[in-house]
């Protein structure tokens, strides 16, 4: 996952405001985080592991973070050892003597061939994370301007990346030609920024100007912003996974509002899944859009029953199977009143590996419910994602080996009810070949090599067929 962020605004405090804009994007990387800033051409960077408050204090915002522009990245580990600080973004390098820093979200399908390139050519790798070779390879193209530098990386590095630097005296943004994960221009005043997610832009007092296109380039300085397409063959390929559980509701992807495209989900998993009921509940926070759509569209009514301690932290972003287990538990709490007897329909964002989904089945029958009738906003997960979200490798997906009726007995649930991939394609009202749709129906638009396949378990493709 991870975020990005971005802005120059040389007579504003750019430290604090990059640290309110990591803070709307915290749920995209709870590692670590860290900001480079460039203060009259000296850059400084500063990070570490933790929640972004944990991470910077005041004292480092005001007297070791003070700048004209800023980047900042929230990590979110999909490669190289999560708990590791060499590891946290940005990173530090230099072209022809100019500093310069980077931070990515994505994830380079060709990283082991570039990482053995770049070994073999001498260069000494400090960091276990793929967005080393992007820097890596950039100061490597001596000679050539940092434009330049960017777009002859670009010809070697493929798979998902949006990008941003910072150079002494202007941040750059750019996306893959894909534009699989995503980045969106901002502005406030006469200030440019750029951030992963538009609240990023709204939390600072600025507004959403429209989303980075795929293989374009933008690079701000104190007069303004300049962009560049520096791949002519592009395709909107947007990872789908966005609008079904990743992104805050709050914010437009591609001029479509997140939450109101998940509450459409809802409403077409009603007509696609109907069911006889007496109450409609969400999984709190990722179901609650889609759960209040299922119950317009039902009639049947909205209750919220379960009660999510927000102290705890998304528990499945925890990598250890067993910390993440315990979490479903001290996570979510079920209210008896609105359960005890009642046909309960519940409605979550996505089945990943199935925990969750079978913890609450089971936590809503021994809090009395008749019937629990498991709905899902999303269709089932088939493939695993290599463009930079951690969905689990394929022996994990339990879309990917069982049918949605085995699953339902895995769950324990009454009924289990999926959105099909045209319905949820409907509901956010874009079309389908705007979608990077691979953990749906793996289609990856861009080709996975086989070393990066194994890594995930997929070792045959298609994939198998499902067993019991
Ligand atoms: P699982 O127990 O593996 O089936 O997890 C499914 C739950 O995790 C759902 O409630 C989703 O809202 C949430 N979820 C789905 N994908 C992710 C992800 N990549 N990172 C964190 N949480 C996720």
């Amino acid at each position: 996952m991870c975020s990005l962020f971005g802005i120059v605004a040389p007579d504003l405090p750019v430290a604090d405001l990059t640290y309110l804009a990591l803070y709307a994007l915290q749920h995209r990387g709870q590692e670590g985080a860290g900001i480079s800033v460039s203060n009259h051409g000296q850059i400084q960077t500063y990070k570490q592991l933790g929640l972004v408050p944990q991470v910077f204090t005041e004292t480092v915002l005001r007297q070791q973070l003070i700048g004209q522009m800023a980047i900042g990245h929230t990590r979110y580990s999909t490669t190289g050892s999560g708990h590791v600080v060499e590891n946290l973004q940005p990173l530090e390098f230099s072209l022809d003597g100019m500093p310069f820093t980077v931070a990515h979200n994505g994830n380079l399908v060709n990283q082991f061939e570039l990482h053995s390139e770049l070994t073999e050519r001498g260069y000494r790798f400090k960091t276990s994370s793929d967005t080393e070779i992007v820097g890596a390879l950039i100061a490597q193209f001596s000679g050539l301007s940092f434009e330049e530098a960017i777009f002859a990386a670009t010809r070697k590095i493929k798979g998902a990346y949006s990008l941003v630097f910072l150079t002494p005296d202007r941040v750059l943004g750019m996306r893959d030609p894909y534009g699989i994960r995503p980045l969106l221009l901002g502005k406030m005043g006469n200030h440019y920024m750029l951030a992963s997610e538009s609240p990023a832009f709204d939390i600072v007092g600025g507004k959403l100007i429209r989303d980075i296109e795929p293989g374009e380039l933008v690079s701000i300085t104190d007069v303004g912003v300049e962009t560049k397409m520096y791949e002519a063959q592009t395709k909107r390929r947007m990872c789908v996974f966005e609008y079904i559980y990743l992104a805050r509701p709050d914010g437009d992807l591609y001029g479509r509002n997140v939450y109101k495209a998940r509450r459409r989900m809802g409403e077409q998993l009603a007509l696609e899944h109907p069911v006889k009921a007496d109450v409609v509940i969400g999984v709190p926070d990722s179901g609650t859009p889609a759960a209040l759509g299922y119950a317009k569209a039902s009639g049947i009514e909205y209750e919220e029953g379960l009660i999510k301690n927000r102290y705890v932290g998304r528990t499945f972003i925890n990598p250890d199977p067993m910390v993440r287990d315990l979490g479903v538990k001290i996570k979510l709490h079920p209210i008896r009143e609105v359960i005890e007897g009642k046909r309960v329909v519940v409605v979550d964002d996505s089945i990943v590996r199935g925990t969750t989904s079978r913890k609450i089945v089971s936590l809503l029958k021994q809090t009395g419910a008749a019937e629990v009738h498991m709905r899902v906003s999303s269709p089932p997960i088939v493939s695993p994602c290599f463009y930079g979200i951690d969905t689990a490798s394929y022996d994990e997906l339990i879309g990917a080996r069982k049918t949605p009726a085995e699953i339902a007995r895995y769950l324990g649930a009454d009924s289990l009810g999926y959105l099909s991939i045209e319905g949820m394609v409907k509901a956010i009202r874009l079309s389908d070949d705007q979608f990077c749709m691979a953990c749906l129906n793996g289609k990856y638009p861009i080709e996975v090599p086989a070393s990066m396949k194994r890594e995930k378990n997929l070792l045959t493709e298609p994939a198998p067929p499902a067993v019991a």
